[in-house]
């Protein structure tokens, strides 16, 4: 007998439509704080793609049931339980009113209808609707909507839903309503309703048809003056979007509203987008060029599903990376774009974009990938959907929806696009469809390139090469295969189609003209090589001297590169690679290596003196001097691979020791290169007001880098000085906040007052604390005890658990930023993650998931902290509530 109390796995292979179908709903909402009362009137008819079945099972949780009429006539043939509610021996096309409650002001989960500084807001997605009322809440089911909101008119002047606003006016006793409809049939994750007091940055646009278009920024009134940068940004993400895919605006208004407690990035809601204040926010003072960057994708990102997820949806939550990868995409490409037109080099700012997404991928999807939780693309089973919106869906699921462009090229890319719009507007549909439509519209049979959806694990493919002098060819052997992960060995079911793209670079830093045997004449510099077996052999002809091999170029697929380089070959790569993300790989290679050989050696001696190849330094100086390389490059090389990332490289990660080797080879970058950080400092100033342009952005990246090298330099009171001029004078956050960084790494009575001016200054600016938190949680200060600092810190009258930004900023900042404090061998560190996943378990269950997966690698550790680790997983596991953290930990203990 199954457990019945145990949560159900849901499996992918088990889906069948829907039994019902519903064409319309009318909603009507009496917002109460306290307790709100929605009728809901819908249109519901047997679905004659589905099997027979004689009653309907509505979805409904933490909700009270009122009154039910089937036909205008009160029905009591129905049952409720915690699931929902099921309504017996309907006919085949009726109409349902249903009357129910939920209590907004107590649910502190941030799904379904919740309250943030007093107003109301929803968060559907993706099954929060059935806490709002009784629905067939799955993405299959569309129909049109029609709101209307009834309020207190002084507690709640602005009453906002999705579509268009149909009318709106007074009502006795100090209300008021406002009633919307969107013509756009939709599934009831994209609803969503906002009320309160708020106010909006407008513009009126005309899109590509001629048509005319309202679009709003809706925050509270003392944000309006950060609203800019948004609203820029949905300008050109409309304008981007008809201009690379032929895609339009299709409603008469856009909006766009900031809300501070928020589980996650944004929310896509038809014609409402909801966003969470980090990612609207933003002038100079209070938001740094990261800030504005991610404001710009995330905006762009939201925008970009209104065709990608909302005009097409999702069949089932298993096709989610159907619209989240191919949106991520989207929005990588839109960025990309975005940069290549605001700089002076276009090439250079393209590979910058793509070194950022390219990071995040290695360091977190891999990681992903290789532990308990790792699952593919398109998943085959959940506990707990939300647990699903992961790296490998959003950013995996991107780089499969990019490799279709680089096998199929541009423009083969947007015909493709075409196609999957002219067969699915309006419809929910899968993965399978998507690469159906590239196939066809392509003519090319893609069939095994369904297994990038199938098969979990990051592939290896392992290189071999040979230069035959005499013959003057050059053999390249790709093979792939996988790794087995810990505590889920896997093999692959079949090879996967890998675009695999090379250059060969010659003894003089230059390309050759690749030909291949059988080809008549030399062509490209870069190749994309097809993979298509589990090994294969590439023969090039007519190669001079023996080359060097620029391999999986711009990462042309999400794989990880086996070739035996010497370090030699990597100096030069990184000097002379006409691909720039390869030039940057090459010095990732490069320090990743040494990194780990230090980490090996710090576990068994103190690092003293100087163990380091000089030639990696020279090379490292080569780039930081180049002026010909943008600020931007320059400082995403000389930007050291993360500790996390690190403790995942090795066979048994080791916090402790990964941290002594990389501050150790902080430490020596920084006293050999001293003299052009305090150059590079002095020369990357940016005069005249602040811009979030690419140009300037690289070179307050740069000079803010210089600054952190120099505060882990032997020049510690130069560094104090220009920390704090910099403090005092910075116009912009990006510059405060990298002073105040390095004034907390400098440490002392500075720091102090620093921090105490940081926080009286941005006392009345949320994101701006966060930045306060998160500063102190990532401080890298040797002899600062931080589990003492953050548990300090969480007594801070600003903390609070209720707010994800602010736990995100503390807590998580803390773990992921200082794995070597948080894995202290004394246990302290999983003593605060034990407590805090259990205090949030209630809370807000999502958010625990979220900070309960911080563990689940536990195996990878050395044996004195998984054990510890181990403990702490059980201890969470004898307590737990939610389905969310029970999912995740029940697969770290597998
Ligand atoms: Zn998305």
């Amino acid at each position: 007998m199954p457990n019945p109390t145990s949560p159900s796995t849901i499996h992918r292979t088990d889906y069948t439509p829907p039994p019902f179908l519903i064409d319309t709903i009318e909603l009507e909402f009496e917002l109460e704080a306290e307790r709100t009362t929605v009728t809901s009137k819908m249109q519901l008819r047997r679905n004659p793609q589905a099997a027979y079945c004689p009653e309907l099972q509505l979805s409904g949780e933490a909700l009270q049931l009122i009154s039910l009429r089937l036909d205008g006539v009160a029905c009591t043939n129905r049952q409720i339980d915690e699931a929902g509610l099921t309504v017996y021996d309907v006919p085949d096309a009726f109409e349902l009113t249903i009357v129910n409650a939920c209590e907004p002001a107590s649910n502190t989960s941030l799904m379904g209808l919740y309250l943030s500084n007093g107003h109301f807001f929803t968060q559907c997605e993706a099954q929060g609707f059935r806490k709002i009322t009784y629905f067939l809440d799955r993405p299959d089911v569309m129909a049109r909507y029609t709101v209307i909101l009834r309020a207190n008119k002084a507690a709640y002047p602005i009453l906002l839903s999705n579509g268009n606003l149909i009318e709106a006016g007074d009502l006795p006793n100090g209300k008021h309503y406002a009633k919307w409809h969107d013509p756009f049939a939709k599934p009831s994750y994209l609803f969503a309703l906002v009320a309160g007091q708020l106010v909006a940055l407008e513009e009126r646009i005309i899109t590509h048809s001629g048509a005319q278009k309202l679009l709003q920024v809706w925050v509270e009134a003392h944000d309006l003056d950060k609203t800019h940068h948004a609203m820029d940004a949905l300008i050109h993400a409309i304008h981007w979007d008809e201009a690379r895919f032929g895609l339009e605006l299709d409603l008469e208004r856009f909006m766009i509203v900031a809300v501070s407690d928020f589980n996650m990035g944004a929310m896509e809601n038809k014609g409402l987008n909801i966003f969470n204040t980090k990612y609207v926010l933003a002038n100079p003072q209070t938001a740094t060029d990261s800030d504005y960057a991610n404001i710009e994708a995330v905006v762009g990102h939201e925008y970009f599903h209104n065709w990608t997820g909302n005009r097409v949806t999702c069949r089932d939550w298993f096709q989610l990376s159907l619209k989240e990868g191919l949106t991520v995409f989207r929005d990588q490409e839109f960025s990309a774009d975005m940069a290549a037109a605001g700089a002076v080099n276009a090439a250079a700012a393209r590979a910058s974009q793509r070194i950022e997404n390219v990071r995040i991928l290695q360091q977190v999807q891999f990681a992903e990938d290789a532990g308990p939780m790792a699952h593919p693309v398109r998943p085959e089973s959940y506990v707990e959907i939300n647990n699903f919106y992961t790296a490998t869906v959003y950013e995996k699921g991107a780089e499969v929806v990019r490799m279709y462009q680089t096998l199929l090229g541009r423009d083969g890319f947007r015909q493709g696009m075409d196609l999957y719009f002219q067969r699915h507007d309006g419809q929910a549909v899968s993965c399978d469809d998507f690469r159906q439509a590239m196939a066809e519209a392509n003519q090319r049979d893609l069939a095994q390139f369904e297994h990038w959806y199938s098969q979990l694990g990051t592939p290896y493919v392992l290189v071999r090469s040979q230069y035959d002098e005499a013959a003057r060819t050059y053999t390249v052997t790709l093979a792939q295969h996988y790794k087995p992960v810990l505590n889920a060995p896997y093999t692959a079911s079949a090879p996967l189609l890998i675009p695999f793209a090379i250059g060969l670079v010659d003894a003089n830093g230059q390309d050759l003209a690749l030909q291949l045997a059988g080809e008549g004449a030399p062509g490209t510099a870069t190749r994309v090589l097809e993979l298509n077996q589990a090994e294969q052999t590439f023969r090039f002809i007519n190669v001079q001297t023996q080359p060097v091999p620029s391999l999986l170029r711009d990462f042309s697929a999400p794989v990880i590169v086996e070739y035996d380089y010497t370090d030699d070959e990597l100096i030069f790569l990184l000097a002379h690679d006409s691909d720039p993300f390869n030039r940057w790989a090459a010095g990732q290679r490069l320090v990743t290596r040494t990194l780990l050989a230090l980490a090996r050696q710090a576990e068994r001696t103190q690092l003293t003196g100087n163990q380091l190849n000089q030639s990696i330094i020279d090379a490292f100086g080569r780039i930081l001097r180049d002026e010909t390389l943008t600020p931007a490059f320059r400082e995403q090389v000389l930007t050291l691979p993360t500790e996390i990332y690190l403790a995942e490289q090795m066979d048994q990660a080791d916090p402790a020791a990964v941290h002594t080797a990389r501050q150790y080879l902080r430490t020596q970058l920084a006293n050999a290169l001293s003299h052009d950080w305090s150059t590079i400092y002095a020369r990357h100033q940016t005069p005249g007001p602040y811009q979030p342009t690419p140009a300037d952005m690289g070179q307050r990246a740069l000079k803010n880098l210089a600054l952190s090298y120099l505060s882990n330099s032997k020049q510690s009171a130069h560094a104090l000085h220009l920390a704090q001029t910099q403090y005092d004078r910075a116009d912009n956050m990006s510059d405060r906040s990298a002073a105040l960084a390095a004034l907390i790494h400098l440490g002392g009575q500075p720091a102090q007052a620093a921090l105490a001016d940081f926080y009286q200054r941005f006392e009345n600016e949320p994101l701006a604390i966060d930045k306060w938190f998160a500063l102190q949680a990532t401080q890298q200060r040797a002899e600062m005890d931080l589990i003492k600092l953050v548990r300090t810190l969480m007594h801070h009258p600003a903390f609070t658990l209720k707010n994800p930004n602010r736990v995100r900023a503390l807590i998580f900042s803390f773990i992921s930023g200082n794995p070597a404090q948080f894995h202290a061998t004394n246990g302290s560190g999983y003593a605060l993650w034990v407590e805090q996943v259990l205090a949030l378990d209630t809370l807000n269950p999502q958010l625990a998931a979220r900070l309960a997966r911080l563990l689940e690698r536990w195996r990878k550790f050395t044996p004195a902290l998984r054990e510890q680790m181990h403990e702490a997983l059980e201890t969470v596991l004898a307590s737990v509530h939610s389905k969310d953290v029970r999912e995740i930990i029940d697969k770290a203990l597998i």
